[in-house]
């Protein structure tokens, strides 16, 4: 397939951090901590591009490579392998696209070794370009671990990540133990959301994920959040609750301006999008979004910002 896109070329902010295609929201697991439904009970509402919108969508996607380094492009879901033309959409981008794949490994890895060959999921980046997250009440860790040691050893790059939810730490460790025995690379994440009446993670700003008060506040995000259908949001939050999107990446005026916006639900945010997490070179200290506070034309704004960091 071209490269080319008949669609008018989008240029990434410089400090565009990440791209995520949400191919589908459908998924084949229950977690019941699943953070696609972290306020409200998505459902498969969206329309899904097929594999050929996808990719005149993605070809629009100019200056990938930052100076500091190139931004893949994510697919992920729910499961992105849910999507029927998920292999197509991989075998169909360009070259210059580099690809990420976020799953839950619940596809036949004999079929990803038929039809992708591992060098188009390779990149020079610290951590795996098939991240599969690891759910010990939806699959044996035996299953887990041989489906991504047959792949790791048919030359992907592939790891396990795994949250630590509260009731699971201990699985969850025990789980990393026997991984790295066998030779696969297995991280943690921090749990992010309610559990028992409290709220799990690091967050930037004080307040953002309380889901009591709602608060109007100028926000800008580093990211190019794109939901099933090719709408663009805001952040995370905006995708999960069906806010409207701020474009549609298949429209030819669609632009990533990068500016800030007013929102007047900050105290609902996503844990993905305010918690301070590593960067895509792995660096930790990062948040997706940045948040003026009313008062930030006051001199003490900065303030705020400063003693929200736990
Ligand atoms: S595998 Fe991921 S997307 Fe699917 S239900 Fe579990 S957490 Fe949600
Ligand atoms: S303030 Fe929160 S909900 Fe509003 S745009 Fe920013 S991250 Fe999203």
């Amino acid at each position: 397939m071209s490269e080319a896109s008949p669609l008018p070329k989008v240029s990434l902010t410089d400090d565009c951090n990440y791209i995520a295609a949400f191919l589908t929201f459908a998924c084949n697991y229950k977690c019941h901590y699943c953070i696609n439904s972290f306020e409200s009970n998505i459902s498969c509402r969206h329309i899904i591009l097929r594999a050929d919108q996808w990719i005149t969508a993605l070809h629009r996607l100019a200056n990938l490579e930052h100076p500091d380094g190139l931004v893949p492009v994510t697919l992920q879901g729910g499961e992105p392998s849910c999507h029927p033309d998920f292999y197509e959409i991989i075998n169909s981008l360009d070259e210059r696209i580099r690809i990420d794949i976020l799953t839950n490994l619940s596809f036949d890895p004999e079929e990803m070794i038929a039809r992708v060959q591992p060098e188009r999921l390779r990149r020079d980046a610290p951590y795996a370009s098939i991240r599969v997250s690891f759910h010990p009440d939806q699959v044996t860790l035996d299953e887990l671990l041989e489906k991504t040691l047959r792949l790791q050893d048919a030359g992907f790059y592939i790891g396990i990540w795994a949250v630590l939810h509260p009731d699971q730490i201990d699985l969850v460790l025990a789980a990393q133990q026997r991984a790295k025995q066998a030779g696969i690379d297995f991280r943690t994440k921090e749990f992010l959301g309610f559990h028992n009446g409290r709220l799990h993670g690091r967050y930037l700003y004080d307040d953002a994920c309380s889901m009591e008060n709602s608060q109007t506040v100028s926000c800008r995000t580093t990211e190019l959040i794109i939901g099933p259908d090719g709408d663009v949001y805001r952040c995370h939050h905006d995708l999960y609750e069906n806010y409207p999107p701020i474009g549609n990446l298949l429209d030819s005026n669609f632009r990533m301006d990068g500016r800030y916006r007013s929102c007047n639900c900050f105290g609902h945010c996503n844990p993905c999008d305010v918690k301070i997490k590593t960067n895509r070179h792995q660096q930790f200290g990062h948040t997706s979004v940045s948040i003026k506070f009313p008062e930030s034309t006051h001199p003490d704004s900065t303030s705020r910002i400063f003693q929200a960091v736990r």
